[in-house]
């Protein structure tokens, strides 16, 4: 079963806020300060237009095509976990007084 709900963006499909081209954005080495290393933990990276000089953060994840299918993955998941749950509990009780 397949439980990545969020897949890295692909560089050369990630289009420009400022002139909405594609593949003209490229990661800046961005200095440490907290801020950054801020924003590095929740995976939003500084990036850098060649074209139009836009600077600026994106998030480099992006919810994968057939998350409805993972969803259900972890819908199955949690069934699972609370069966087994039960029949232990039941276990617990009826062997253990
Ligand atoms: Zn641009």
């Amino acid at each position: 079963m397949d439980f990545k709900l969020f897949i890295q963006k692909n560089e050369l499909f990630r289009f420009c806020p400022g002139c909405k081209k594609n593949g003209t954005l490229v990661r800046v080495k961005s200095k440490i300060t907290l801020i950054n290393y801020i924003l590095g933990v929740l995976s939003y990276k500084e990036f850098h237009c060649k074209e139009c000089k836009w600077n600026g953060y994106q998030f480099i994840y992006k919810i994968t095509k057939n998350y409805i299918r993972i969803l259900f993955n972890y819908f199955y998941l949690f069934i699972i976990l609370f069966i087994g749950m039960i029949i232990f509990s039941y276990l617990l009780k009826r062997f253990i007084r």
